[in-house]
């Protein structure tokens, strides 16, 4: 499995720095924004080391599509399912990506305004 050794969020996947882990398998990780912006505010990682969705292929789909289902999953547990609830992923500076390992916000616990900021 692809990781990088400078990356953030491998080195969160891999256990080397901490963080509030909420859900874990062999295909992602999902750990609690250091910094939420909802009262509930996970990040859904996959272990693979994707820079950006332009980085993206086709032999990525099933870790994408997994992403999200695990998303799905967390925010059903979380019982985020009937009231709703917010899935984002940021592309490049101008919509604020900081982190450079693709990763799946997951935001609820409050309403969303749209069109988003
Ligand atoms: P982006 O802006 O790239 O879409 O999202 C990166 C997210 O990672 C931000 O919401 C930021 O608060 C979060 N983050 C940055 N550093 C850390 C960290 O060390 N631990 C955790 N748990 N979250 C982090
Ligand atoms: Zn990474």
């Amino acid at each position: 499995m692809a990781t990088n050794e400078r990356c953030l969020f491998c080195r969160i996947a891999c256990g080397e720095i901490t963080a509030k882990i909420v859900f874990e398998d062999d295909i992602v990780v999902a750990f609690n924004d250091i910094n939420p912006q909802a009262p509930t505010h996970v990040l859904v990682v996959p272990r693979t080391h994707i820079s950006t969705l332009d980085d993206l292929d086709e032999e990525e789909a099933n870790v994408v599509g997994m992403t999200i289902v695990r998303a799905s999953q967390i925010a059903r547990n979380l019982q985020l399912n009937s009231e709703g609830y917010r899935l984002v992923v940021n592309h490049g500076e101008a919509a604020g990506q900081t982190v450079f390992h693709i990763h799946v916000h997951l935001l609820g616990g409050r309403n969303f305004g749209w069109p988003p900021g």
